[in-house]
């Protein structure tokens, strides 16, 4: 296993994300258990050391199974992440009552690495806002040591992150963003790890195979990276590239059954960053990947000043490519629920008006529609 450096931990650069676990007849929230304490016990005698759980992960039972299959070994043996749940408003002020719980949940006493979770475009204000007192609460967990290291997940934009930096930077130790390839520009990736570093935060990833879309490619991709590394598997390609990023210390992968966690850990037994070649290979895979799903906005905003309901058509499109890509998911929605009604794909009234200034010529009506009719399932 490789190890990284952080502060005074040396921490396994493979994680084990316990967001996927294996579940039994198909329900999320029914863990199977042995199959995860035998997983948990080949991570550890391989060398995995982090383990990363939330409380709304599998309904709420992934702290349960994970806080019960780690209390098999010695609290300094493994290093434990969970994280505050305000991706749901309604726990804004329970902060206290949940971080009791949570300890509970999970057998311990102290948490080594705590996170804001999901810190985006629904949530921001609400986490910045003092009177929930959930910065305060944190930092003080911190100060009498049931906190190790303080942090935060993102899921939202650029500009979201920035916010959330510029009021708790200083205090935040590491940071958790969607990190790979693929994203590596189709969800602007590459500049939030960029301003992370500006802020001195080192990068923990989440999603490395993008919820297993990049553990296979297509058959003429596969070929094209099978000619540059014939013994390397496709997935491999994903943490290879994470590999290459000097700023990635943590990279975390849901892994959800026993062949997956062995091939993993055997990619990370080696450290085999890509060259120049196979770096633009990679990249120019990922923009083959997206051309052929998203629609090429480059956000230039002259359709903006066009469209009578004053739509933030760029950005409508941007979480339309995305949940297009995905095959729906959260991201989208959860973005979309910080948007005011009169604003959403659904406010749109076919005028086209947009689509005669479309340098791009893209049919932005029949974009909203869909992504009306998508978000309506
Ligand atoms: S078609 Fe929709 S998005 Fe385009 S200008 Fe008309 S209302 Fe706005
Ligand atoms: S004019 Fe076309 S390319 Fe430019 S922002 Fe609008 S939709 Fe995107």
């Amino acid at each position: 296993m490789i190890y990284k450096d952080f502060q005074d931990f040396k921490l396994s650069a493979l994680g084990m994300g316990a967001m996927r676990l294996p579940v039994i007849d198909g329900d999320d929230s029914r863990i199977d258990e042995a199959a995860t304490e035998q997983m948990v016990a080949y991570a550890m005698e391989h060398g995995i050391n982090y383990y990363d759980t939330a409380w709304g992960y599998h309904n709420g039972n992934s702290e349960l199974v994970m806080g019960k299959a780690l209390s098999a070994y010695p609290r300094d043996s493994f290093y434990l992440a969970t994280k505050f749940p305000g991706y749901d408003l309604s726990n804004m002020d329970k902060v206290g009552e949940i971080f009791e719980k949570q300890l509970e949940k999970c057998q311990v006493d102290y948490f080594d690495f705590y996170l804001f979770h999901n810190v985006c475009e629904m949530n921001i204000d609400a986490y910045l806002d003092e009177k929930h007192g959930i910065y305060e609460y944190l930092t003080e967990q911190k100060k009498n040591g049931r906190i190790r290291h303080l942090g935060f997940s993102a899921h939202g934009s650029y500009e979201v992150m920035k916010r959330f930096l510029d009021a708790y930077g200083d205090a935040m130790e590491f940071c958790q963003i969607q990190l790979n390839y693929l994203d590596w520009t189709f969800q602007n990736a590459k500049a939030k790890m960029k301003l992370l570093k500006e802020h001195h935060i080192p990068v923990w990833v989440m999603e490395p195979l993008r919820g297993g879309r990049l553990a296979t490619v297509s058959e003429e991709h596969t070929k094209r990276l099978e000619q540059l590394r014939p013994e390397e598997g496709t997935p491999a390609w994903a943490f290879r590239f994470l590999q290459s990023l000097p700023e990635v210390t943590m990279v975390l992968s849901g892994m959800s059954d026993f062949e997956q966690l062995q091939e993993n850990i055997r990619t990370w037994e080696t450290f085999w960053p890509l060259n120049v070649t196979e770096m633009d290979t990679l990249l120019g895979i990922a923009q083959d990947m997206v051309k052929k799903i998203a629609l090429p906005c480059t956000a230039c905003r002259y359709c903006t000043s066009h469209c009578p309901k004053g739509l933030n058509i760029p950005a409508l499109l941007e979480l339309y490519n995305e949940h297009c890509f995905t095959g729906g998911g959260f991201i989208a929605p959860m973005a979309l629920s910080a948007v005011p009604e009169d604003k959403q794909p659904s406010a749109c009234i076919g005028c086209k008006s947009c689509e005669k200034v479309c340098p791009q010529q893209i049919k932005i009506s029949g974009a909203m529609a869909d992504f009306t009719a998508r978000l309506n399932g």
